[in-house]
């Protein structure tokens, strides 16, 4: 068993996106963490740092997985779909050649939480056509730990036991992990990681330890690589996000809400959407 450790700690800066979101970009697509290109964490309880939502836009060439915690945004897209963004909900999008969608608030107060990942398609899945899957709370497997719970939204968390738990997204070119970590004080968690696959935690409530290292609220560890995350909760009740995939290893274009492979195929989804021809 080789145990990752704390390879980097990374902190957030606070940005805003859309209409005027206000929230903290964790991962920004320079940072190269292969094959995650961005990671986005909105929580707000002022309407007006939300309110304004993430009117009409377009994508190419990558997916993005919107995870709400508290609040209510709907999405709807070009192909039709509508989606209910409720707390503990999923919406995994597959952006592919191209999709126009919008995320817009259901609420004029409260509290509003959640991320938002980009997570990159390999050159060969970048031009297939657009899919969308909205995953209601109870799609995602809620696993009982030692101390805790684990909600798996993708690939498959491995307990102790030996025991498997699969969230409702596995394979393709990225094989992504994606878990919620909640921890009690004192308790400890290891998950399963394949070797070689790239490993992000980010700790959003409490403070976690990893293999020795703290890790405070609002951090990201990028891990060295091994087969085994271990994690603890510090001295208040910890939750989590631990992201992995593997790497693509492809050369990374990126232009606004656009990710390719190299500056004239940017070139040519600009072309596509200013033509009205972005999704096909
Ligand atoms: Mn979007």
């Amino acid at each position: 068993m080789t145990i990752r450790s704390v390879r980097q700690v990374l902190t957030g800066r606070p940005t805003s996106d859309g209409g005027g979101v206000r929230l903290t970009r964790v991962i920004s697509p320079e940072q190269g963490l292969d094959p995650f290109l961005l990671l986005d964490e909105f929580d707000s309880s002022e309407a007006s740092d939300y309110l304004a939502g993430f009117p009409a836009h377009p994508h190419r060439g990558f997916e993005t997985v919107t995870y709400m915690l508290d609040g209510h945004m709907l999405h709807e897209d070009h192909l039709g779909n509508r989606g209910e963004l409720k707390a503990g909900g999923v919406q995994w999008m597959t952006a592919g050649r191209g999709i126009i969608h919008s995320e817009m608030p259901q609420q004029v107060g409260g509290r509003m939480r959640g991320f938002q990942l980009w997570l990159n398609l390999p050159a060969a899945d970048k031009m297939k056509p657009a899919a969308y899957q909205d995953l209601e709370p109870d799609l995602i497997p809620s696993v009982e730990v030692p101390g805790g719970t684990v909600a798996v939204v993708a690939g498959v968390l491995v307990a102790a036991d030996g025991g498997t738990a699969r969230g409702p997204i596995s394979g393709g070119a990225t094989q992504p992990l994606y878990l919620d970590v909640a921890l009690e004080p004192g308790a400890t968690l290891s998950v399963a990681t394949p070797p070689g696959h790239t490993v992000l935690a980010y700790v959003f409530e409490g403070a976690a330890v990893i293999a020795g290292q703290a890790v405070p609220k609002g951090t990201l560890a990028r891990l060295t690589d091994g087969d085994t995350l271990s994690l603890s909760a510090a001295a208040a009740t910890t939750r989590v996000l631990v992201i992995g995939g593997r790497p693509l290893g492809e050369p990374v274009a990126h232009y606004g809400p656009f990710v390719m492979n190299t500056g004239a195929e940017i070139q040519q989804a600009v072309r596509d959407f200013q033509a009205g021809r972005l999704t096909g």
